[in-house]
């Protein structure tokens, strides 16, 4: 099976975790804080904290900005679920903002509109900047526009590690950068995930929150908030570590992976059967490489043949607006919509070449020449 895309382990990696397990230090530990400096020298800003996953990296900084019943928070509509997700279970009100059809991530547009058809009794405070796949958010418009509006702006930078905006990493450029390190991610610990941040007053707010709301006076501790268990282990530290030096590569590798697909898929866009993403974004980091079908085409179908022709794709991330949680908040239409009933995201990472690109694209071919019925479908 040619995978969607394989975590990137290698001996010295295992390693590392095998000697960190050996000191008998699981928890929070020095190669944690070690981690924390040399995440925040790669993004170039101030502090990273590191948490239990991207999904409590989002939470965190909600809850560090004190945002929740009362508040409202603008959110991409195509996106994976836990950046909507977190603004409920903080008790705010997601704003749901349309994406554009070719990077899919929000624009100075969509968030333009959101904003101006906002008409809840919730104040509106801040906006979730979507990196989506790795695409680089304008962050000079939407962060303008957030300035105006007084709004906090939070970059879900989850699946962008070694992202750009204009020569600067994404995650450092608003108050606060959520990233994930899951295995779908360029740079893994298993579960895993960090904030960054030039705020000290911030950072020390969430390292605060994800550890029960302790905070040492000296010797002392005392329990000052509530707070949560959001630590990473020492182990998991370890792990990440001995990737990062490696991170700049892959995401080189990963860039021309991106262009490989894009001529290899020339002919199919050309025919008008499948739109690929835009691949003229500077500082792109590609975690995910999704098409996306023209709207007769049964994207589930397609999946499932490729996944006969031992090709796993899947849909590249979903619509919040289709999904039960935030039916109330529902766009009417969208980019969104399409994008998530006929997105296919394609096998990528750094290890694949051009050998599984020509196998992926001749499959593709067949499976959706295969779609129109007199052909026999899929059986
Ligand atoms: C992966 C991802 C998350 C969730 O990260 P976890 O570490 O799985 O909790 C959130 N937002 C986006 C955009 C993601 O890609």
């Amino acid at each position: 099976m040619l995978k969607l895309s394989r975590p990137h382990i290698d001996e010295a990696a295992v390693q590392a975790v095998a000697a960190t397990l050996r000191t008998g230090q699981l928890v929070h530990g020095p190669e944690c804080e070690a981690f924390e400096s040399e995440l925040a020298a790669y993004l170039g800003c101030a502090q990273v904290v590191l948490v239990s996953s991207g999904t409590a990296a989002l939470h965190l900084a909600l809850l560090a900005h004190g945002i929740g019943a009362g508040d409202a928070v603008l959110v991409p509509d195509f996106t994976y679920p836990a950046t909507g997700n977190v603004v409920l279970v903080a008790g705010a009100r997601p704003v749901l903002v349309d994406v554009d059809p070719r990077r899919y991530v929000m624009t100075e547009a969509t968030l333009a509109q959101a904003i101006a058809d906002w008409r809840g009794p919730e104040r509106l405070r801040a906006v979730m900047a979507v990196h989506e796949f790795g695409c680089p958010v304008d962050l000079d418009a939407v962060g303008a526009i957030a300035r105006r509006a007084g709004l906090v702006l939070i970059e879900d930078a989850a699946c962008a590690i070694g992202a750009s905006w204009r020569g600067r990493r994404v995650g450092a450029l608003g108050a606060a950068g959520c990233f994930s390190m899951h295995p779908r991610k360029t740079l893994t610990t298993g579960e895993g995930g960090f904030v960054a941040t030039n705020d000290a007053a911030l950072a020390r707010r969430l390292r605060r929150l994800r550890n029960h709301g302790m905070e040492r006076y000296g010797r002392a501790m005392r329990f000052d908030e509530a707070g949560l268990n959001y630590r990473l282990t020492n182990f998991q530290a370890a792990l990440g570590r001995a990737q990062l030096p490696k991170l700049p590569t892959w995401i080189e590798q990963r860039r021309e992976l991106a262009r490989l697909y894009h001529d290899a898929l020339a002919f199919l866009a050309s025919e008008g059967v499948l739109t690929r993403p835009s691949a003229d974004v500077p500082g792109h980091s590609w975690q995910t490489y999704m098409v996306v079908l023209e709207g007769r085409i049964d994207r589930d179908r397609v999946v499932r043949v490729l996944g006969k022709a031992g090709i796993e794709a899947n849909a590249g991330a979903q619509c919040l607006s289709v999904l039960p949680p935030f039916e109330r908040y529902a766009l009417a239409d969208g980019q969104a919509q399409r994008l998530a009933a006929s997105g296919i995201a394609l096998p990528f990472c750094e290890q694949y070449g051009a050998a599984e690109v020509q196998q992926v694209v001749e499959a593709l071919t067949r499976a959706i020449a295969g779609n129109d019925p007199e052909d026999g479908g899929d059986g």
